[in-house]
């Protein structure tokens, strides 16, 4: 008998392989990133037990913490929360990838506090594709510049773009709008080089749209861990 976390990430497994089976290019594999917010450090580790290796967290305190736990896993940590400037010292420390990066100043932080002694800091700029005034990200049309002043600094990798697109009710819409952040990151790609290799979109809810426009890196909570507290 599999217990209920056995089942939803069997299922989810499911889900990823037929999404991924089903795109005409053949756009590489999807990593899926557990996105382990609110969850403890027990939680994360029967995740980890399971084979996921990639954590996103959005909130700084909460991840120093289980980064530090669990140390000995060697798991990969993606920092997926807004960023405030006070924050960017322990950002470029302790985490692999950010997601969340919308503006140059934030950029220049992190590489300027990365360490000589680690890999460079993988970054993805963060676009507000449908212009939601509550949302983070760059706008479309600011975003070539952006990721041309990224690029420059020295202790970043830029790797590509994050979105959290609006949810739309028709399939068709839903497809189209990961259609357009996929063109932009193709439109960036041509300018900055083949290192620019990452489209983080798609969660629990929108998974498969997002693998089928050419998502490289799924960020999913609820489908993994169970409804967030
Ligand atoms: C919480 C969160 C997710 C996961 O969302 P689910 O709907 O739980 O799968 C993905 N990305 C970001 C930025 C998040 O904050």
């Amino acid at each position: 008998m599999k217990n209920d976390f056995e089942k939803r990430f069997h299922r989810l497994q499911h889900r990823i392989s037929v999404a991924q089976a089903a795109r005409e290019n053949a756009h590489g594999k999807v990593t899926l990133i557990a996105a382990s917010k609110t969850k403890s450090t027990t939680e994360i580790r029967k995740v980890a037990l399971a084979g996921v290796t990639n954590f996103g967290e959005n909130y700084l305190q909460e991840a120093l913490q289980k980064i530090k736990d669990l140390q000995k896993l060697n798991l990969c940590w993606h920092f997926i929360g807004a960023i405030q400037s006070n924050k960017t010292a322990a950002i470029a420390k302790h985490f692999d990838w950010v997601h969340t990066v919308d503006r140059l100043k934030i950029a220049q932080r992190l590489s300027r506090q990365r360490s000589d002694n680690a890999a460079e800091l993988n970054v993805l700029i963060q676009v507000n594709i449908d212009n939601e005034p509550q949302k983070a990200g760059v706008s479309v049309d600011k975003l070539a510049s952006l990721a041309k002043d990224i690029e420059s600094l020295p202790r970043l990798k830029l790797r590509g773009l994050m979105a959290i697109p609006r949810a739309r009710v028709d399939a068709a819409a839903q497809d189209e709008v990961f259609a357009k952040v996929a063109a932009c990151h193709k439109l960036i790609a041509a300018q900055i080089g083949k290192h620019f290799d990452s489209l983080s979109m798609g969660m629990s809810n929108d998974l498969e749209p997002a693998i089928k426009a050419g998502a490289t890196h799924i960020r999913v909570g609820n489908d993994l861990f169970g409804p967030r507290n």
